[in-house]
Protein backbone atom coordinates (compact mmCIF):
# COMPACT_ATOMS: atom_id res chain seq x y z
CA UNK A 1 0.00 0.00 0.00
CA UNK A 2 1.34 3.35 -1.33
CA UNK A 3 -0.56 5.42 0.90
CA UNK A 4 -1.37 7.98 -2.14
CA UNK A 5 -4.85 8.01 -3.88
CA UNK A 6 -6.40 6.08 -6.30
CA UNK A 7 -4.08 6.89 -9.79
CA UNK A 8 -1.16 4.39 -8.92
CA UNK A 9 -3.87 1.61 -8.27
CA UNK A 10 -4.42 2.15 -12.67
CA UNK A 11 -0.94 1.97 -13.61
CA UNK A 12 -0.44 -0.99 -15.80
CA UNK A 13 1.29 -4.69 -13.85
CA UNK A 14 5.21 -4.47 -14.16
CA UNK A 15 6.15 -7.39 -16.82
CA UNK A 16 3.03 -6.81 -18.62
CA UNK A 17 4.37 -5.05 -21.68
CA UNK A 18 7.31 -6.32 -23.70
CA UNK A 19 10.54 -4.23 -23.37
CA UNK A 20 12.29 -6.18 -25.67
CA UNK A 21 14.83 -4.54 -27.97
CA UNK A 22 13.76 -3.47 -31.06
CA UNK A 23 15.60 -5.19 -34.17
CA UNK A 24 17.30 -3.35 -36.80
CA UNK A 25 16.59 0.30 -35.18
CA UNK A 26 18.09 3.30 -36.82
CA UNK A 27 17.80 5.39 -34.40
CA UNK A 28 17.92 4.91 -30.08
CA UNK A 29 16.71 8.15 -28.89
CA UNK A 30 16.94 8.16 -24.88
CA UNK A 31 14.11 9.76 -22.86
CA UNK A 32 10.51 10.84 -23.89
CA UNK A 33 10.20 14.23 -22.66
CA UNK A 34 9.56 16.99 -25.24
CA UNK A 35 13.17 16.73 -26.69
CA UNK A 36 12.96 12.96 -27.45
CA UNK A 37 9.47 12.97 -28.43
CA UNK A 38 9.55 15.72 -30.89
CA UNK A 39 12.97 13.79 -32.56
CA UNK A 40 11.40 10.33 -32.40
CA UNK A 41 8.41 11.50 -34.01
CA UNK A 42 10.39 13.45 -37.02
CA UNK A 43 12.76 10.82 -37.23
CA UNK A 44 9.78 8.10 -37.44
CA UNK A 45 8.30 10.08 -39.84
CA UNK A 46 10.78 10.00 -42.20
CA UNK A 47 9.99 6.22 -42.17
CA UNK A 48 13.44 5.53 -39.88
CA UNK A 49 13.00 2.78 -37.41
CA UNK A 50 13.10 4.47 -33.89
CA UNK A 51 12.83 2.93 -30.77
CA UNK A 52 12.84 5.40 -27.41
CA UNK A 53 13.95 4.25 -24.04
CA UNK A 54 12.10 5.76 -20.96
CA UNK A 55 13.11 5.59 -17.71
CA UNK A 56 9.76 5.98 -16.01
CA UNK A 57 6.39 5.17 -16.44
CA UNK A 58 3.50 5.55 -19.20
CA UNK A 59 0.62 6.84 -17.10
CA UNK A 60 -2.64 6.38 -17.84
CA UNK A 61 -4.70 9.88 -19.05
CA UNK A 62 -8.01 8.70 -17.50
CA UNK A 63 -5.90 9.37 -13.95
CA UNK A 64 -5.05 12.69 -14.34
CA UNK A 65 -8.48 13.66 -12.47
CA UNK A 66 -7.47 11.31 -9.60
CA UNK A 67 -3.29 12.57 -9.77
CA UNK A 68 -5.57 16.30 -9.51
CA UNK A 69 -6.85 14.86 -6.30
CA UNK A 70 -3.54 14.56 -5.04
CA UNK A 71 -2.03 17.38 -6.07
CA UNK A 72 -4.52 19.68 -4.22
CA UNK A 73 -4.38 17.49 -0.99
CA UNK A 74 -1.66 19.43 1.34
CA UNK A 75 -0.94 15.97 2.25
CA UNK A 76 0.65 14.75 -0.98
CA UNK A 77 4.49 16.72 -2.08
CA UNK A 78 5.05 17.37 -5.82
CA UNK A 79 7.09 14.62 -6.94
CA UNK A 80 3.78 11.96 -5.27
CA UNK A 81 1.60 13.48 -8.12
CA UNK A 82 3.52 11.87 -10.89
CA UNK A 83 4.71 8.55 -8.84
CA UNK A 84 7.96 10.42 -8.29
CA UNK A 85 10.21 6.81 -6.39
CA UNK A 86 12.70 8.20 -3.93
CA UNK A 87 15.05 5.45 -4.39
CA UNK A 88 14.88 5.53 -8.18
CA UNK A 89 15.83 9.08 -8.31
CA UNK A 90 17.81 9.82 -5.50
CA UNK A 91 20.09 12.54 -5.80
CA UNK A 92 22.57 14.79 -3.61
CA UNK A 93 22.78 18.67 -3.24
CA UNK A 94 26.34 19.30 -2.68
CA UNK A 95 26.79 22.99 -3.54
CA UNK A 96 26.55 26.29 -1.68
CA UNK A 97 22.57 26.64 -2.96
CA UNK A 98 20.35 23.68 -2.53
CA UNK A 99 18.74 21.79 -5.36
CA UNK A 100 15.55 20.16 -4.89
CA UNK A 101 15.97 17.98 -7.85
CA UNK A 102 13.05 16.13 -7.55
CA UNK A 103 10.52 18.78 -7.54
CA UNK A 104 12.03 19.72 -10.83
CA UNK A 105 11.30 16.91 -13.15
CA UNK A 106 9.08 14.14 -13.54
CA UNK A 107 10.09 10.67 -14.98
CA UNK A 108 7.73 9.13 -17.28
CA UNK A 109 6.09 9.36 -20.85
CA UNK A 110 6.18 13.17 -21.08
CA UNK A 111 8.68 13.47 -18.89
CA UNK A 112 9.16 17.32 -16.88
CA UNK A 113 6.48 18.76 -19.21
CA UNK A 114 3.50 16.56 -17.03
CA UNK A 115 3.59 19.21 -14.51
CA UNK A 116 5.35 22.49 -16.41
CA UNK A 117 3.82 25.28 -16.16
CA UNK A 118 3.22 25.97 -20.15
CA UNK A 119 5.18 29.45 -20.67
CA UNK A 120 6.97 29.32 -24.28
CA UNK A 121 8.93 32.40 -25.28
CA UNK A 122 11.90 32.57 -27.80
CA UNK A 123 15.43 33.88 -26.74
CA UNK A 124 16.61 37.46 -27.50
CA UNK A 125 18.58 37.67 -30.11
CA UNK A 126 21.61 38.85 -27.92
CA UNK A 127 21.18 35.69 -25.38
CA UNK A 128 23.05 33.95 -28.13
CA UNK A 129 25.71 36.15 -28.21
CA UNK A 130 26.22 37.11 -24.81
CA UNK A 131 30.13 37.04 -24.62
CA UNK A 132 30.35 39.66 -27.43
CA UNK A 133 27.05 41.84 -26.67
CA UNK A 134 26.84 42.40 -22.88
CA UNK A 135 30.69 41.12 -22.15
CA UNK A 136 29.74 38.34 -19.86
CA UNK A 137 29.00 34.57 -20.68
CA UNK A 138 29.96 33.36 -24.41
CA UNK A 139 28.39 33.77 -27.52
CA UNK A 140 26.32 30.62 -28.54
CA UNK A 141 27.93 28.78 -32.22
CA UNK A 142 24.73 29.53 -33.53
CA UNK A 143 22.53 33.12 -34.09
CA UNK A 144 19.11 33.79 -33.58
CA UNK A 145 18.40 33.90 -37.08
CA UNK A 146 19.05 30.52 -37.24
CA UNK A 147 17.22 29.03 -35.16
CA UNK A 148 14.11 31.14 -35.95
CA UNK A 149 12.39 28.87 -38.85
CA UNK A 150 12.72 25.98 -35.72
CA UNK A 151 11.41 28.46 -33.52
CA UNK A 152 8.29 28.97 -35.80
CA UNK A 153 7.49 25.50 -36.08
CA UNK A 154 8.34 24.26 -32.86
CA UNK A 155 5.55 26.97 -31.59
CA UNK A 156 3.31 24.83 -34.34
CA UNK A 157 4.49 21.69 -33.07
CA UNK A 158 3.50 22.41 -29.18
CA UNK A 159 0.41 24.91 -29.94
CA UNK A 160 1.14 28.34 -28.46
CA UNK A 161 -1.48 30.25 -28.20
CA UNK A 162 -0.03 33.73 -28.01
CA UNK A 163 -0.30 37.71 -28.87
CA UNK A 164 1.91 40.67 -31.21
CA UNK A 165 1.71 42.65 -28.58
CA UNK A 166 5.10 42.33 -26.86
CA UNK A 167 7.20 45.17 -28.25
CA UNK A 168 10.34 43.48 -26.66
CA UNK A 169 9.86 40.14 -28.24
CA UNK A 170 12.64 39.30 -31.22
CA UNK A 171 11.32 39.32 -34.71
CA UNK A 172 8.94 37.48 -36.15
CA UNK A 173 7.12 37.26 -39.19
CA UNK A 174 4.32 34.44 -38.69
CA UNK A 175 1.48 34.60 -36.21
CA UNK A 176 1.23 32.60 -33.36
CA UNK A 177 -1.02 29.15 -34.31
CA UNK A 178 -3.71 30.28 -31.63
CA UNK A 179 -4.91 34.14 -29.66
CA UNK A 180 -3.69 34.92 -26.90
CA UNK A 181 -5.67 34.11 -23.41
CA UNK A 182 -7.43 38.05 -22.47
CA UNK A 183 -5.46 39.34 -19.80
CA UNK A 184 -7.03 38.53 -16.03
CA UNK A 185 -8.68 40.52 -13.61
CA UNK A 186 -4.97 41.14 -11.62
CA UNK A 187 -3.58 42.27 -14.87
CA UNK A 188 -5.91 44.77 -15.13
CA UNK A 189 -5.02 46.39 -11.63
CA UNK A 190 -1.27 45.75 -12.38
CA UNK A 191 -1.67 47.52 -15.57
CA UNK A 192 -3.00 50.96 -13.93
CA UNK A 193 0.60 51.03 -11.68
CA UNK A 194 2.32 50.04 -14.60
CA UNK A 195 1.17 52.59 -16.52
CA UNK A 196 2.25 55.46 -13.73
CA UNK A 197 5.33 53.68 -13.68
CA UNK A 198 6.05 53.46 -17.54
CA UNK A 199 6.41 49.65 -17.60
CA UNK A 200 4.63 48.09 -20.34
CA UNK A 201 2.34 45.26 -20.13
CA UNK A 202 2.10 42.39 -22.90
CA UNK A 203 0.75 38.73 -23.14
CA UNK A 204 2.09 35.74 -22.64
CA UNK A 205 2.73 32.55 -25.28
CA UNK A 206 1.46 29.77 -23.96
CA UNK A 207 1.69 25.88 -24.63
CA UNK A 208 -1.97 25.39 -23.58
CA UNK A 209 -5.36 25.54 -26.18
CA UNK A 210 -7.30 29.02 -26.30
CA UNK A 211 -8.94 27.07 -28.70
CA UNK A 212 -9.52 23.90 -29.84
CA UNK A 213 -6.21 22.79 -31.51
CA UNK A 214 -4.56 19.27 -32.38
CA UNK A 215 -6.99 17.30 -31.21
CA UNK A 216 -7.22 18.54 -27.38
CA UNK A 217 -9.77 20.86 -26.12
CA UNK A 218 -9.13 24.19 -25.36
CA UNK A 219 -8.29 25.50 -21.57
CA UNK A 220 -11.64 24.75 -19.30
CA UNK A 221 -10.03 26.62 -16.73
CA UNK A 222 -9.00 23.84 -13.84
CA UNK A 223 -6.50 26.11 -12.69
CA UNK A 224 -4.11 23.05 -11.69
CA UNK A 225 -2.11 23.23 -14.89
CA UNK A 226 1.08 22.87 -12.52
CA UNK A 227 1.33 19.95 -11.72
CA UNK A 228 -1.42 18.43 -13.55
CA UNK A 229 -4.04 19.05 -16.53
CA UNK A 230 -7.02 16.75 -16.74
CA UNK A 231 -8.30 18.14 -20.26
CA UNK A 232 -5.01 18.14 -22.40
CA UNK A 233 -5.23 21.61 -22.93
CA UNK A 234 -2.19 21.83 -21.83
CA UNK A 235 0.90 20.66 -23.90
CA UNK A 236 2.65 17.73 -22.54
CA UNK A 237 4.95 15.51 -23.94
CA UNK A 238 2.91 12.48 -24.39
CA UNK A 239 1.45 14.38 -27.78
CA UNK A 240 5.07 14.48 -29.46
CA UNK A 241 5.53 10.61 -28.05
CA UNK A 242 1.90 9.04 -29.07
CA UNK A 243 1.98 10.92 -32.53
CA UNK A 244 5.69 9.10 -32.54
CA UNK A 245 3.71 5.68 -32.11
CA UNK A 246 1.40 6.09 -34.86
CA UNK A 247 4.38 6.69 -37.14
CA UNK A 248 5.85 3.43 -36.31
CA UNK A 249 7.74 4.47 -33.37
CA UNK A 250 8.55 1.99 -30.26
CA UNK A 251 7.98 3.49 -27.19
CA UNK A 252 9.63 0.96 -24.21
CA UNK A 253 8.82 2.61 -20.79
CA UNK A 254 10.14 1.59 -17.12
CA UNK A 255 13.69 0.84 -18.79
CA UNK A 256 16.55 3.89 -17.55
CA UNK A 257 19.40 3.51 -19.75
CA UNK A 258 22.15 2.16 -17.46
CA UNK A 259 25.29 2.76 -19.80
CA UNK A 260 25.78 3.48 -23.49
CA UNK A 261 28.66 0.85 -24.54
CA UNK A 262 31.18 2.16 -26.86
CA UNK A 263 33.60 1.93 -29.24
CA UNK A 264 36.17 4.90 -29.35
CA UNK A 265 34.56 7.11 -31.79
CA UNK A 266 30.86 5.53 -32.07
CA UNK A 267 28.02 3.83 -29.90
CA UNK A 268 26.73 0.29 -30.35
CA UNK A 269 24.42 0.01 -27.66
CA UNK A 270 22.23 0.98 -24.89
CA UNK A 271 22.26 -1.25 -21.69
CA UNK A 272 18.60 -0.85 -20.36
CA UNK A 273 17.04 -2.21 -17.05
CA UNK A 274 13.44 -3.38 -17.14
CA UNK A 275 11.15 -4.81 -14.75
CA UNK A 276 12.14 -8.21 -16.16
CA UNK A 277 15.64 -7.56 -16.76
CA UNK A 278 18.42 -5.82 -18.47
CA UNK A 279 18.14 -5.55 -22.00
CA UNK A 280 20.96 -4.58 -24.86
CA UNK A 281 19.10 -2.01 -27.60
CA UNK A 282 21.66 -1.56 -30.39
CA UNK A 283 21.09 0.67 -33.28
CA UNK A 284 22.87 2.90 -35.77
CA UNK A 285 22.52 6.23 -34.42
CA UNK A 286 21.88 7.17 -30.77
CA UNK A 287 19.79 10.66 -29.34
CA UNK A 288 20.51 11.31 -25.44
CA UNK A 289 17.48 13.44 -24.44
CA UNK A 290 17.31 13.17 -20.70
CA UNK A 291 17.04 16.41 -19.63
CA UNK A 292 19.62 18.33 -17.82
CA UNK A 293 20.61 16.93 -15.34
CA UNK A 294 20.01 12.89 -16.58
CA UNK A 295 22.11 13.56 -19.59
CA UNK A 296 25.71 14.30 -18.08
CA UNK A 297 24.95 11.58 -15.62
CA UNK A 298 24.44 9.00 -18.46
CA UNK A 299 27.61 10.06 -19.91
CA UNK A 300 29.68 9.78 -16.83
CA UNK A 301 28.06 6.39 -16.32
CA UNK A 302 29.59 5.05 -19.51
CA UNK A 303 32.60 5.90 -18.85
CA UNK A 304 35.23 3.16 -20.43
CA UNK A 305 38.82 2.83 -21.37
CA UNK A 306 38.52 4.95 -24.40
CA UNK A 307 36.80 7.50 -22.00
CA UNK A 308 38.44 7.81 -18.99
CA UNK A 309 36.07 10.29 -17.95
CA UNK A 310 33.45 10.15 -19.03
CA UNK A 311 31.67 9.58 -22.76
CA UNK A 312 31.65 12.33 -24.97
CA UNK A 313 33.95 13.79 -22.46
CA UNK A 314 37.71 14.26 -23.92
CA UNK A 315 36.43 18.35 -22.98
CA UNK A 316 36.38 17.48 -19.14
CA UNK A 317 33.12 19.57 -19.48
CA UNK A 318 30.28 17.06 -19.56
CA UNK A 319 28.33 17.93 -16.38
CA UNK A 320 30.09 21.41 -16.05
CA UNK A 321 28.14 24.65 -16.37
CA UNK A 322 25.10 23.76 -14.44
CA UNK A 323 22.53 26.52 -14.97
CA UNK A 324 19.08 27.49 -13.68
CA UNK A 325 16.97 30.29 -13.58
CA UNK A 326 16.49 32.55 -10.31
CA UNK A 327 13.63 33.63 -8.80
CA UNK A 328 12.78 37.00 -7.78
CA UNK A 329 9.50 37.66 -6.09
CA UNK A 330 7.02 40.17 -3.74
CA UNK A 331 3.55 39.49 -2.91
CA UNK A 332 1.30 41.37 -0.59
CA UNK A 333 -2.17 42.43 0.45
CA UNK A 334 -4.88 45.18 -0.90
CA UNK A 335 -7.40 46.46 1.30
CA UNK A 336 -10.10 45.53 -1.56
CA UNK A 337 -10.45 42.02 -3.20
CA UNK A 338 -8.92 41.43 -5.91
CA UNK A 339 -11.62 39.66 -7.52
CA UNK A 340 -9.32 37.02 -9.26
CA UNK A 341 -10.67 33.72 -10.50
CA UNK A 342 -8.18 31.31 -9.92
CA UNK A 343 -6.37 31.19 -13.22
CA UNK A 344 -3.33 28.41 -13.34
CA UNK A 345 -0.90 30.08 -15.67
CA UNK A 346 0.10 33.46 -16.38
CA UNK A 347 -1.39 36.27 -18.78
CA UNK A 348 0.50 39.02 -18.25
CA UNK A 349 4.50 39.67 -18.63
CA UNK A 350 7.18 42.46 -18.86
CA UNK A 351 10.19 41.93 -20.88
CA UNK A 352 11.05 45.31 -21.30
CA UNK A 353 14.00 45.49 -18.78
CA UNK A 354 15.69 42.23 -20.63
CA UNK A 355 17.91 44.17 -23.57
CA UNK A 356 19.21 46.28 -20.75
CA UNK A 357 21.48 43.26 -20.19
CA UNK A 358 24.91 44.01 -19.40
CA UNK A 359 27.97 42.81 -17.10
CA UNK A 360 26.88 44.39 -14.40
CA UNK A 361 23.10 43.15 -14.71
CA UNK A 362 21.55 39.98 -16.23
CA UNK A 363 18.50 39.81 -18.31
CA UNK A 364 15.47 39.29 -16.82
CA UNK A 365 11.46 39.02 -17.22
CA UNK A 366 8.90 40.45 -14.84
CA UNK A 367 5.78 38.58 -14.30
CA UNK A 368 2.03 39.30 -13.37
CA UNK A 369 0.60 36.63 -10.99
CA UNK A 370 -2.80 35.73 -11.68
CA UNK A 371 -2.88 34.72 -7.64
CA UNK A 372 -5.36 35.97 -4.57
CA UNK A 373 -3.64 34.35 -1.91
CA UNK A 374 -3.56 30.98 -0.25
CA UNK A 375 -6.53 28.66 -0.97
CA UNK A 376 -9.34 28.82 2.20
CA UNK A 377 -7.79 25.09 2.50
CA UNK A 378 -4.23 26.37 2.77
CA UNK A 379 -5.30 28.93 5.34
CA UNK A 380 -7.39 26.44 7.24
CA UNK A 381 -4.58 24.39 7.63
CA UNK A 382 -2.51 27.06 8.76
CA UNK A 383 -4.54 28.64 11.40
CA UNK A 384 -5.47 26.98 14.89
CA UNK A 385 -8.92 28.33 14.79
CA UNK A 386 -12.77 26.58 14.44
CA UNK A 387 -16.05 26.96 13.19
CA UNK A 388 -17.15 30.99 12.97
CA UNK A 389 -13.74 32.12 13.81
CA UNK A 390 -11.97 30.04 11.27
CA UNK A 391 -15.22 31.39 8.73
CA UNK A 392 -14.64 35.21 9.92
CA UNK A 393 -11.02 34.92 9.20
CA UNK A 394 -11.24 33.12 5.30
CA UNK A 395 -13.72 35.48 4.53
CA UNK A 396 -11.82 38.82 5.74
CA UNK A 397 -8.37 37.34 4.09
CA UNK A 398 -8.89 35.56 1.49
CA UNK A 399 -9.44 36.64 -2.56
CA UNK A 400 -6.93 39.95 -1.58
CA UNK A 401 -3.49 39.06 -2.49
CA UNK A 402 -1.41 40.21 -5.29
CA UNK A 403 2.03 38.66 -6.00
CA UNK A 404 4.80 39.52 -8.92
CA UNK A 405 7.48 37.10 -10.07
CA UNK A 406 10.42 36.95 -12.48
CA UNK A 407 13.33 35.07 -14.06
CA UNK A 408 16.83 36.16 -13.64
CA UNK A 409 19.65 34.72 -15.53
CA UNK A 410 22.70 33.15 -13.99
CA UNK A 411 25.88 32.63 -15.72
CA UNK A 412 27.66 29.75 -16.38
CA UNK A 413 30.34 28.94 -14.14
CA UNK A 414 33.00 25.96 -13.41
CA UNK A 415 32.33 25.97 -10.43
CA UNK A 416 28.73 24.89 -10.87
CA UNK A 417 28.02 21.51 -11.76
CA UNK A 418 26.60 18.11 -12.17
CA UNK A 419 28.30 14.88 -10.42
CA UNK A 420 27.97 11.39 -9.87
CA UNK A 421 27.83 10.95 -5.69
CA UNK A 422 29.77 7.29 -5.63
CA UNK A 423 28.94 7.72 -1.92
CA UNK A 424 25.18 7.10 -2.41
CA UNK A 425 23.10 4.68 -5.23
CA UNK A 426 20.03 4.47 -7.20
CA UNK A 427 17.27 1.36 -6.73
CA UNK A 428 19.57 0.25 -9.89
CA UNK A 429 23.11 0.49 -8.07
CA UNK A 430 24.21 3.81 -9.74
CA UNK A 431 25.94 6.46 -8.67
CA UNK A 432 23.56 9.31 -7.48
CA UNK A 433 23.53 12.34 -9.54
CA UNK A 434 25.18 15.30 -7.53
CA UNK A 435 24.02 19.02 -8.65
CA UNK A 436 26.51 21.33 -7.10
CA UNK A 437 24.43 24.53 -7.69
CA UNK A 438 26.42 27.89 -7.25
CA UNK A 439 24.75 31.23 -8.48
CA UNK A 440 27.21 33.70 -8.62
CA UNK A 441 26.81 37.96 -7.69
CA UNK A 442 25.66 39.21 -10.76
CA UNK A 443 22.36 36.56 -10.90
CA UNK A 444 22.03 38.33 -7.39
CA UNK A 445 22.63 41.48 -7.69
CA UNK A 446 19.71 41.34 -10.36
CA UNK A 447 17.57 39.71 -8.37
CA UNK A 448 17.86 43.00 -5.87
CA UNK A 449 17.28 44.68 -9.23
CA UNK A 450 13.70 43.53 -9.86
CA UNK A 451 12.88 43.38 -5.92
CA UNK A 452 13.28 47.00 -6.72
CA UNK A 453 10.70 46.82 -9.24
CA UNK A 454 8.35 44.75 -7.82
CA UNK A 455 8.30 46.63 -4.72
CA UNK A 456 7.71 49.85 -6.29
CA UNK A 457 4.77 48.45 -8.27
CA UNK A 458 3.02 47.03 -5.21
CA UNK A 459 3.61 50.30 -3.38
CA UNK A 460 1.62 52.23 -6.48
CA UNK A 461 -0.80 49.93 -6.13
CA UNK A 462 -1.27 50.76 -2.34
CA UNK A 463 -0.39 46.93 -1.28
CA UNK A 464 0.59 45.81 2.00
CA UNK A 465 4.14 43.81 1.24
CA UNK A 466 3.98 40.41 3.33
CA UNK A 467 6.64 38.21 0.84
CA UNK A 468 9.78 39.06 -0.40
CA UNK A 469 11.64 36.47 -2.61
CA UNK A 470 15.36 37.87 -2.58
CA UNK A 471 18.99 37.34 -2.87
CA UNK A 472 19.08 35.43 0.27
CA UNK A 473 16.58 33.51 -0.14
CA UNK A 474 15.44 32.32 -3.85
CA UNK A 475 15.62 29.48 -5.69
CA UNK A 476 15.42 27.97 -9.65
CA UNK A 477 12.70 27.99 -11.76
CA UNK A 478 13.71 24.33 -12.55
CA UNK A 479 15.21 24.73 -15.25
CA UNK A 480 18.41 22.48 -16.12
CA UNK A 481 20.71 24.00 -18.61
CA UNK A 482 24.07 24.11 -19.58
CA UNK A 483 25.61 20.85 -18.55
CA UNK A 484 26.48 19.31 -22.34
CA UNK A 485 27.34 22.99 -23.75
CA UNK A 486 27.53 23.63 -27.45
CA UNK A 487 29.98 24.91 -29.20
CA UNK A 488 32.26 24.81 -32.08
CA UNK A 489 35.45 23.91 -30.48
CA UNK A 490 36.05 21.00 -29.12
CA UNK A 491 38.26 21.39 -25.96
CA UNK A 492 35.22 24.09 -24.92
CA UNK A 493 32.13 22.02 -25.35
CA UNK A 494 30.51 18.74 -25.74
CA UNK A 495 28.30 19.23 -28.87
CA UNK A 496 28.73 21.28 -32.30
CA UNK A 497 26.35 23.36 -33.40
CA UNK A 498 24.66 20.22 -35.42
CA UNK A 499 24.08 18.72 -31.36
CA UNK A 500 26.09 15.91 -32.22
CA UNK A 501 28.99 15.31 -29.95
CA UNK A 502 33.00 16.21 -30.73
CA UNK A 503 33.71 12.68 -30.04
CA UNK A 504 31.46 10.73 -30.68
CA UNK A 505 29.94 9.86 -34.74
CA UNK A 506 26.82 8.51 -34.03
CA UNK A 507 25.51 10.22 -30.63
CA UNK A 508 23.48 13.58 -30.48
CA UNK A 509 21.76 15.70 -27.21
CA UNK A 510 18.48 17.22 -27.49
CA UNK A 511 18.14 18.84 -24.64
CA UNK A 512 18.99 22.45 -22.91
CA UNK A 513 22.10 20.69 -21.31
CA UNK A 514 23.68 22.21 -24.86
CA UNK A 515 22.45 25.91 -23.89
CA UNK A 516 26.00 27.56 -24.00
CA UNK A 517 24.41 30.28 -21.82
CA UNK A 518 20.59 30.37 -20.66
CA UNK A 519 19.07 33.96 -21.10
CA UNK A 520 16.46 34.48 -18.52
CA UNK A 521 13.39 32.86 -20.74
CA UNK A 522 11.81 29.18 -19.93
CA UNK A 523 14.19 26.92 -22.00
CA UNK A 524 11.19 24.77 -23.67
CA UNK A 525 10.70 26.35 -26.89
CA UNK A 526 14.72 26.64 -27.41
CA UNK A 527 14.89 22.47 -26.49
CA UNK A 528 11.88 22.06 -28.96
CA UNK A 529 13.52 24.43 -31.57
CA UNK A 530 17.03 22.59 -31.05
CA UNK A 531 15.15 19.07 -31.34
CA UNK A 532 13.65 19.70 -34.53
CA UNK A 533 17.61 20.97 -36.02
CA UNK A 534 19.19 17.59 -34.23
CA UNK A 535 16.29 15.32 -35.74
CA UNK A 536 17.36 17.20 -39.36
CA UNK A 537 21.04 16.09 -38.35
CA UNK A 538 20.36 12.50 -37.57
CA UNK A 539 18.21 12.51 -40.97
CA UNK A 540 21.46 13.64 -42.79
CA UNK A 541 23.24 10.05 -41.72
CA UNK A 542 21.06 7.47 -41.15
C1 LIG B 1 7.37 22.85 -12.09
C2 LIG B 1 7.99 23.12 -13.42
C3 LIG B 1 7.50 24.16 -14.20
C4 LIG B 1 8.09 24.41 -15.45
N1 LIG B 1 7.57 25.39 -16.23
C5 LIG B 1 8.12 25.65 -17.42
C6 LIG B 1 7.59 26.66 -18.27
O1 LIG B 1 6.61 27.34 -17.94
N2 LIG B 1 8.18 26.88 -19.46
C7 LIG B 1 9.27 26.19 -19.85
O2 LIG B 1 9.79 26.47 -20.93
N3 LIG B 1 9.79 25.19 -19.09
C8 LIG B 1 9.24 24.92 -17.89
N4 LIG B 1 9.74 23.91 -17.13
C9 LIG B 1 10.89 23.15 -17.63
C10 LIG B 1 10.48 22.07 -18.61
O3 LIG B 1 9.64 21.15 -17.99
C11 LIG B 1 11.73 21.40 -19.16
O4 LIG B 1 12.53 22.39 -19.76
C12 LIG B 1 11.45 20.34 -20.19
O5 LIG B 1 10.54 19.37 -19.75
C13 LIG B 1 12.77 19.65 -20.56
O6 LIG B 1 12.53 18.75 -21.61
P1 LIG B 1 13.50 17.51 -21.88
O7 LIG B 1 12.85 16.66 -22.87
O8 LIG B 1 14.86 18.04 -22.18
O9 LIG B 1 13.64 16.79 -20.46
P2 LIG B 1 12.54 16.11 -19.53
O10 LIG B 1 11.21 16.71 -19.76
O11 LIG B 1 13.10 16.15 -18.15
O12 LIG B 1 12.49 14.61 -20.04
C14 LIG B 1 13.59 13.76 -19.90
C15 LIG B 1 13.08 12.33 -19.85
O13 LIG B 1 14.21 11.46 -19.89
C16 LIG B 1 13.98 10.39 -19.01
N5 LIG B 1 15.27 9.83 -18.60
C17 LIG B 1 16.18 10.38 -17.78
N6 LIG B 1 17.24 9.56 -17.64
C18 LIG B 1 16.98 8.48 -18.40
C19 LIG B 1 17.69 7.28 -18.67
N7 LIG B 1 18.89 7.03 -18.14
N8 LIG B 1 17.11 6.35 -19.48
C20 LIG B 1 15.90 6.57 -20.04
N9 LIG B 1 15.19 7.70 -19.81
C21 LIG B 1 15.73 8.64 -19.01
C22 LIG B 1 13.22 11.01 -17.87
O14 LIG B 1 12.52 10.01 -17.14
C23 LIG B 1 12.31 12.00 -18.58
O15 LIG B 1 11.06 11.46 -18.89
C24 LIG B 1 9.18 23.64 -15.89
C25 LIG B 1 9.66 22.59 -15.10
C26 LIG B 1 9.08 22.34 -13.87
C27 LIG B 1 9.62 21.22 -13.05
S1 LIG C 1 -6.37 25.91 -16.58
FE1 LIG C 1 -6.43 25.06 -18.65
S2 LIG C 1 -4.37 24.34 -19.01
FE2 LIG C 1 -4.58 24.64 -16.80
S3 LIG C 1 -5.21 22.69 -15.97
FE3 LIG C 1 -7.05 23.78 -16.48
S4 LIG C 1 -7.60 23.15 -18.57
FE4 LIG C 1 -5.47 22.60 -18.21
Amino acid sequence: MSGRPPAESASPADGAADRSPVEDADVCVIGAGPAGGIVAERLAQAGREVVVLEAGPRFDFDDRLARQERAIRPAYDRPDVWDGDPERDAHSASGEWFYPLNHARVKGVGGSTLHWQGMVMRLHEDDFRSGTARGVGVDWPLEYDDLRPYYAEAERELGVAGGEDNPFAPPREEPFPMEAFPPSYSDGLFAEACDELGIEMHSVPNARNSESYDDRSACVGYGTCQPVCPSGAKYDATVHVERAERKGATVIDRAPVQRLEHGPDAIEAAVYATPDGEYRQAADAFVIACGGVETPRLLLLSKSSHYPDGLANSSGLVGRYFMDHLFAGMGGVLEEPTRQNHVGFLTSESHQFYDEADAEFAPFKLEFFNYDGPSPVEMALSGDDWGDDLLERLRSEYGNHVGLGGLVEQLPREDSYVALDYDRTDDRGNPVPDVHWNVGDRALRTIERVNEIQRELLEELGAEITWQVDAENTGPAYHHMGTTRMGTEPTESVVGPDLRTHDLENCWIASSSVFPTGGAMNPTLTIAALALKAADHVLESV
